[in-house]
């Protein structure tokens, strides 16, 4: 039975996903302890009780110890079986952090699946919606799977209520991934969204990406999607290069400026445009498990996070992969699987 100390570099719910994602992969127990010790709420909480539960359902797993506020778990996967799932989170739990469990056992399966995830599509902390789309699935499908996603109503925190579905064509292997340049910029456009917020909410972050970033006015675009349970507000950027399309997203919060949102954006996007790397601080951190199931590959990337730095961990306790990092410039590390 593998051992895994939950309270290991950046000690949250990350190692649980990435643990249960690889236990079905590969077929492999694990018995997890001192899950999220450090954290002010410590242990399972719904959002990680949500991924324990839908990877559960997935490969008909044996489970010991899924309850709110456990720092210990049991898993046992049996055999992944494709197919139609439909996974409630409930209030605004992260949608895309259940698909991030369940989503490589499924891109390696026998068959196609269809999910329908139910919670959070825009939420702080967790890849939203709009990055799912535009950065990660499109690198993942370079990969040989063809996954897509559509966003059928959007789910901000705290009134959730957001639908996602999701279409999976697994592979039975994976094709190694090799991101060591950015290329030349294509095209850069900003999408801001809006749920029972008055408009100009939208028009002042817009105006801040245009100035700060110089968008034409084409390039700037607002949507209005009320079917959301309740208000909210997301900004992002998105950088289609010559190899790779990165995306750049930040939330509209109570008290908090228009205007500071966008500048917080568009920070990032600065930051990654200087550094001149194809792969950003979370697409990094995301792209590790699908790299280590296919036994090779390697990206350019920022310094590496420290959830970068734990998933590399989770993936050496699983397989024999060991991921390098090293740096090559003064903004930019080569991570690779050795
Ligand atoms: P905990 O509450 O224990 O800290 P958690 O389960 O809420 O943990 P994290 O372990 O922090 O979540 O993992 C968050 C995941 O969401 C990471 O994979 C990270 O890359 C991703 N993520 C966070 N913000 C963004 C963003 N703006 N764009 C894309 N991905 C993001």
């Amino acid at each position: 039975m593998l051992n895994i100390d939950g309270d290991v570099g950046e000690g949250g719910g990350q190692i649980v996903r990435s643990s249960l994602a690889l236990a079905m992969c590969l077929d492999r127990p694990f018995r997890i302890t001192r899950i999220r010790a450090r954290r002010e709420r410590p242990g399972l909480q719904a959002q990680h009780l949500a991924a324990v539960s839908a990877a559960a359902s997935v490969s008909q797993a044996h489970v010991e110890g899924a309850y709110k506020g456990s720092q210990e778990l049991l898993f046992k996967p049996r055999k992944v079986i494709a197919g139609d799932y439909h996974f409630a989170i409930g209030t605004a739990g992260s949608t895309s952090l259940v698909l991030q469990t369940v989503l490589p056992a499924l891109i390696l399966a026998d068959r196609e699946s269809n999910l329908l995830l139910e919670g959070g599509t825009h939420n702080p902390l967790a890849p939203p919606f709009d990055f799912l789309k535009h950065a990660f699935l499109p690198l993942l499908n370079r990969m040989g799977p063809a996954v897509t996603a559509t966003l059928e109503r959007p789910g901000f925190a705290p009134e959730g209520g957001g639908r996602v579905r999701v279409h999976i064509k697994p592979v039975a292997h994976l094709q190694a991934l090799e991101l060591p340049e950015r290329g030349d910029i294509v095209q850069q456009r900003a999408e801001v969204l809006l749920a029972h917020l008055p408009e100009h909410i939208a028009n002042r972050e817009l105006a801040v990406i245009r100035d700060a970033l110089s968008f034409p006015e084409s390039k700037l675009n607002f949507r209005v999607d009320n079917t959301a349970n309740g208000p909210g507000n997301a900004v992002s950027i998105i950088v289609e290069s010559a190899f790779v399309t990165e995306c750049f997203t930040a939330f509209g919060q109570r008290r908090l400026p228009a205007e500071r949102v966008a500048e917080s954006v568009v920070r990032e996007v600065r930051r990654y445009l200087q550094a001149g790397v194809p792969v950003g601080r979370y697409l990094a951190d995301q792209l590790l498990l699908p790299l280590a199931l296919a036994g090779e590959g390697m990206f350019v990337t920022l310094q590496p996070s420290s959830h970068v730095i734990t998933n590399m961990a989770v993936v050496k306790k699983f397989m024999q992969a060991e991921f390098a990092s090293e740096k090559i410039d003064e903004d930019a590390w080569r991570i690779s699987l050795s």
